[in-house]
């Protein structure tokens, strides 16, 4: 709207000019060298415009002609930084395509076009790792260190390669630079939690752990199990050292912490019966199986009531099995404590309940059954025929197993016994079924920038299993 009032306005003052002009046209001499030239004002008007416009003209043209060569050398920068760029975007898409011939061209195509290195390293880095070249992997993650930009990105390479070659030291120095340079990064507060329960040392495994709760890196559920956890093996420790009041007090803590956690309410639950105090030692194993229903539980229970009749520990067991009705745990503790107290019928009927006839039975219920055969009748073949069904059938008993890589194990322990994980061995009932693929990566490093094609199998691996039949930890 504003240019077409200006070129209106300009319109009408040179219509103005020309009209005023032509009104009074008026007489020019110019006598210049022995030349004389006779013209109307307008006509010289008029000429002194076109010399104004024939001179600007030439002058944008010598300009134009004068910067041409700096034009063209700044064309040129600008086009092979594009291609830089270009060469950049197709190796990252290579690298997270998991293809390191490509990846590792575009690299050198990058470094020869940009002159950014920081960006170029990147990459070539990656790239060497996807080709399984950790010397120059390494070379290259060293000298991103150097940079401010990059410096946080080598640490993290650097730390995952020393995880791969099991060097726990070095890759705890490395965090805690890694640390002090983004101590909000959620992957940096894990991998510390992780190396120092790797390394035994609880008390600073705890100090770790609160910082990270603190800061919200780690999910509060999440976070009370590894407390449990922590606080049970300082407690076991404490034991050790026949610190005995120190190690009731942390096994308390840790039942509490996470009651569902059955190791250490069961071993709670075992130091306040050795204590004399029976009742509390029942509560803490009731409440941990209203959580989680766990044999390590029904034995606890079973042991406070090792020395009463056979039948009232059946009432001791009915009680717990009503806590949890639905989970079959309570009917398996229930079969196991009628077959002791010779009640054939009731240990029939509870292994019935706990789903003996159901194709995808677990071997434990054949070998109950094996057991009650042998004891009712005494009769070997009908025990040896359940006992080979026991080991023929594919379904699994429950067990514990390694969110990290699947390791199956029937004993807890806080670092996985396969991939040395911290926390990962989580109970399940059907062990196995939709299990987390092995990638051998530790969960604290799932989510890596630097490991982009792992990642999309470790990350989703990160993820507590969502399988009706887990059951807490
Ligand atoms: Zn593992």
């Amino acid at each position: 709207m504003r240019r077409v009032l200006v070129a209106l306005v300009a319109i009408t003052a040179i219509v103005s000019a020309a009209v005023y002009l032509a009104d009074r046209p008026g007489a020019v001499t110019i006598v210049w060298h022995g030349w004389r030239i006779d013209t109307s004002v307008a006509a010289l008007a008029l000429a002194a415009v076109f010399a104004i416009f024939a001179f600007g003209w030439s002058f944008a043209l010598l300009r134009r002609l004068v910067a041409a060569p700096r034009n063209f050398v700044r064309a040129r920068r600008e086009r092979r930084r594009r291609e830089g760029y270009r060469a950049l975007t197709y190796g990252m898409a290579a690298v997270a395509a998991g293809d390191p011939d490509e990846a590792e061209r575009c690299a050198r195509r990058a470094n020869a076009l940009l002159d950014e290195p920081p960006l170029t390293r990147l990459l070539a880095a990656q790239a060497a790792q996807l080709k399984g070249d950790t010397a120059a992997a390494r070379d290259y993650f060293t000298a991103m260190l150097a940079e401010p930009e990059t410096e946080f990105l080598g640490l993290r390479g650097l730390i995952v390669q020393a995880l791969a070659r099991g060097e726990d030291g070095v890759a705890l120095k490395l965090a805690e630079r890694a640390r002090a340079l983004r101590p909000r990064t959620g992957w940096v507060q894990r991998a510390l939690v992780e190396l120092e329960a790797r390394a035994g040392r609880w008390d600073a495994a705890e100090g770790r752990l609160v910082e990270a709760l603190r800061r919200g890196v780690i999910p509060p559920n999440e976070g009370r199990h590894h407390r449990a956890a922590i606080l049970y093996e300082r407690g076991l420790a404490a034991q050790a050292a026949g610190r005995n009041g120190e190690a009731l007090k942390l096994a308390g803590q840790a039942h509490h912490a996470d009651p569902g956690f059955a190791p250490a309410t069961a071993w709670y639950a075992s130091l306040l019966a050795a204590d004399g105090n029976t009742r509390r030692a029942r509560k803490a194993i009731e409440a941990g199986w209203r959580v989680t229903p766990h044999p390590t539980l029904a034995a606890a229970y079973g042991a406070l009531y090792a020395d009463e009749p056979p039948l009232a520990r059946i009432k001791r067991f009915e009680r717990l099995q009503s806590l949890k009705p639905d989970h079959v745990e309570g009917r398996v503790a229930l079969a196991e404590a009628t077959l002791k107290a010779r009640l054939w019928g009731e240990a029939r009927r509870h292994l019935t309940e706990a789903g003996i006839d159901h194709a995808d039975a677990s071997p434990r219920l054949y070998r109950l059954m094996a057991s009650l055969e042998e004891a009712e009748h005494a009769d070997g073949g009908r025990s040896r025929s359940w006992l080979e069904r026991a080991a023929r059938t594919t379904s699994p008993d429950p067990a514990y197993a390694c969110n990290a890589c699947g390791f199956e194990t029937v004993t807890w322990t806080p670092l996985c016994p396969r991939c040395r994980s911290f926390d990962q061995l989580v109970w399940r009932l059907r062990p196995g079924h939709g299990d987390v693929a092995a990638t051998g990566l530790p969960p604290l490093m799932a989510g890596a920038p630097i490991d982009a094609p792992r990642r999309a199998v470790v990350g989703s691996a990160a993820l507590p299993p969502v399988d009706a039949d887990v059951a807490q930890r």
